[in-house]
C-alpha cells in the first residue's frame, strides 16, 4: 500500500472511531500528513502497523469528580487522564482546567505530546489530563476542593515513574499545590509525580518562564537561520496566561516590542510596548479581566471580543513582524493568516497547543512567512520540567541561570533536528514536516523495538 493510502486508511479510522472530537481528528491529521516522506521510505512502520497503533491512547481515564462548594452543595465535574504512549519514558504532560475540556480535547494534547515530548530529545512519554471545571469566579476554597476531590481518583493513575502531571490552561501553581498536597496526604510519598511545584518543595527555578522563554528563543533560532535578528521586531502575542507573559517578558528582554496581549473576553494594543509587570498583577496575581490593566496602563487601547470583525481574532489585524498565538487552539484561522501576511509578518511562532487551523498553516507555508509549529516551539515547558524532575531525583537545586541555560540549549536543539530532518526529506525549512518526522521516528522505532504491545 502507498504511504499516502496507509495514512487515509487510518486517518478514516480515527475518524470512525472518535465522534464528535474534531481537535483530535484535526491534530491527527496535521501528523500523519507530514509523515508521508517516511513511511514512503520505511515500509517498516506500516509492516509494523505503527500508525493503527499510534492513534490509539494506551489507556484513558475517565472518572466523577464531585466536590462540595461554599453554599454546602454538591457539584459534579468530569476528570479526565489520557496515558497516550509511553514508548521512550514515563507519560509526561499537563492538566487542563477548563469548561471546554472533553474527550477530544484531551486526546488532542496528549497526542501533540508524544511527539513533542520526544523532539525534546529527553526520555519522556506523551499524556494529558484535565476537567471540565472552571476554576474562575470560585473561590481559593473552593479550588482547593475541587483540587483535592479530583487527585483523590487521580493518585491511583500517576507515579514519579508511571505518569507526571503539570500545568496548563486553568492549573498554575496554585492548583499544583493542592494537587500536590492531596496526593502526599494520601500516598504518605513526598515525591516528583507533579511538576510546576512550588520553589520551597521541590520546583525548579525557571519553570513558570520556561514555555515562554522557550517559544522566544525557538523564534530566536528560526530568524537567525534566515539572516534576521528579533531585536528592534514588533511582535504581536495573543492570551495573557503564563506562556504569553513570559513570552513578552522574554521579548522585552531582547529588545523586541511586543503590543499586544489578550483573554477570552477582549485584546490589549499598546504602541509602546505591553507592560509586563501590571500584566502579571493584573491576570497572574490578581485574575482580573484585561479591562483592569486599560485602568492601569491609560495608553493601551482595549478592545472586547464582541467588536472583534465576524470569525476572526483581532489581534492579527495588528502589524507586526511576529506573531506568537499563545492562548488556545484554533484561534488563528486562514483570515487572520491572510491579514497578517498582508501586513507583512515574518514569522508565526505558535507558543499555544494548535493554536493555527490546518488552513492557516498552509496558508502561512505557502505564502513565503516562516511558521514555529507548536511541537517544537513551546516544548520548552516539558523541557524544564524534566529538568524538575531530574533535579527531584538528585535532590539538587540548579540555579535559575544554570536551568534558563540549559533550556536554551534545548530549544536549540530542538530546532537543529526539526531543520535537519526538514532538510533530510527534502523540505528544507519545513519545521511542521522536521518536527513530526523527528518527534515520530524516536518512539516508532522504540514501539517496534518493544514488540507487538
Ligand atoms: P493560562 O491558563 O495561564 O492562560 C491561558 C490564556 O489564554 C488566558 O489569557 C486565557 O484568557 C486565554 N484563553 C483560554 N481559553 C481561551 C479561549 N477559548 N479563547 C480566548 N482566550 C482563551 O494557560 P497557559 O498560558 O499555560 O497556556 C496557554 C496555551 O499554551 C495552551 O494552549 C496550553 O496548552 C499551551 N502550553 C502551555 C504550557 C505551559 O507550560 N503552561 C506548555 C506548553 C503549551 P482568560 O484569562 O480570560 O481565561
Amino acid at each position: 500500500m502507498s504511504a499516502a493510502s496507509y495514512i487515509e486508511r487510518v486517518l478514516a479510522e480515527v475518524k470512525d472511531s472518535s465522534p464528535g472530537q474534531d481537535e483530535f481528528y484535526q491534530a491527527a491529521e496535521e501528523v500523519l500528513h507530514s509523515l508521508a516522506p517516511l513511511l514512503e521510505k520505511e515500509p517498516k512502520y506500516e509492516e509494523n502497523g505503527i500508525l493503527e497503533r499510534i492513534v490509539i491512547p494506551e489507556r484513558s481515564m475517565i472518572f466523577r469528580v464531585s466536590w462540595i462548594d461554599d453554599a454546602g452543595k454538591v457539584q459534579t465535574n468530569f476528570g479526565y487522564r489520557v496515558q497516550f504512549n509511553s514508548a521512550i519514558g514515563p507519560y509526561k504532560g499537563g492538566l487542563r482546567f477548563h469548561p471546554s475540556v472533553n474527550l477530544g480535547i484531551v486526546k488532542f494534547l496528549g497526542f501533540e505530546q508524544i511527539f513533542k515530548n520526544s523532539l525534546t530529545g529527553l526520555s519522556i512519554g506523551g499524556g494529558k489530563g484535565g476537567s471540565n471545571f472552571n476554576p474562575k469566579g470560585k473561590s481559593n476554597n473552593e479550588v482547593m476542593r475541587f483540587c483535592q476531590a479530583f487527585m483523590t481518583e487521580l493518585y491511583r493513575h500517576i507515579g514519579e515513574t508511571k505518569d507526571i502531571p503539570a500545568g496548563d490552561i486553568g492549573v498554575g501553581g496554585r492548583e499544583i499545590g493542592y494537587l500536590y498536597g492531596q496526593f502526599k496526604k494520601i500516598t504518605g510519598s513526598f515525591e516528583g509525580v507533579l511538576t510546576g511545584k512550588g520553589l520551597n518543595w521541590g520546583g525548579s527555578l525557571a519553570r513558570t518562564e520556561a514555555t515562554g522563554f522557550g517559544s522566544v528563543y525557538f523564534a530566536q533560532n528560526i530568524l537567525e537561520k534566515n539572516g534576521m535578528d528579533i531585536k528592534g521586531m514588533r511582535c504581536t502575542v495573543s492570551g495573557s496566561g503564563n506562556v504569553a507573559t513570559y513570552t513578552i517578558k522574554k521579548l522585552q528582554e531582547l529588545g523586541a516590542v511586543a503590543v499586544t496581549c489578550s483573554d477570552s473576553r477582549g485584546m490589549i494594543y499598546q504602541e509602546k510596548g505591553i507592560d509586563v509587570e501590571t500584566l502579571r498583577q493584573v491576570k497572574e496575581v490578581g485574575r482580573q479581566s484585561l479591562t483592569e490593566y486599560a485602568k492601569l496602563q491609560p495608553d493601551a487601547v482595549y478592545t472586547p471580543v464582541k467588536e472583534y470583525p465576524e470569525g476572526r481574532n483581532a489581534v492579527w489585524d495588528i502589524p507586526c513582524d511576529v506573531a506568537f498565538p499563545s492562548a488556545t487552539q484554533n484561534e488563528l484561522n486562514e483570515a487572520d493568516a491572510k491579514a497578517l501576511h498582508q501586513n507583512g509578518c515574518k514569522l508565526v511562532n505558535e507558543g499555544a497547543n494548535m493554536p493555527s487551523t490546518l488552513e492557516a498553516i498552509e496558508y502561512i507555508q505557502s505564502n513565503g512567512m516562516f511558521f514555529g509549529p507548536a511541537k517544537a516551539a513551546n516544548a520548552g515547558g516539558v523541557a524544564v520540567s524534566q529538568l524538575e524532575m531530574s533535579q527531584n531525583a538528585s535532590m539538587e537545586r540548579w540555579s535559575f541561570v544554570e536551568v534558563d541555560t540549559k533550556l536554551f540549549g534545548i530549544m536549540k536543539n530542538i530546532f537543529n533536528t526539526a531543520y535537519d530532518t526538514s532538510v533530510e526529506f527534502g523540505h528544507p525549512g519545513d519545521l511542521v514536516m522536521g518536527a513530526n518526522i523527528a518527534g515520530f521516528r524516536k518512539v516508532a522505532d522504540s514501539m517496534i523495538d518493544e514488540g507487538a504491545i
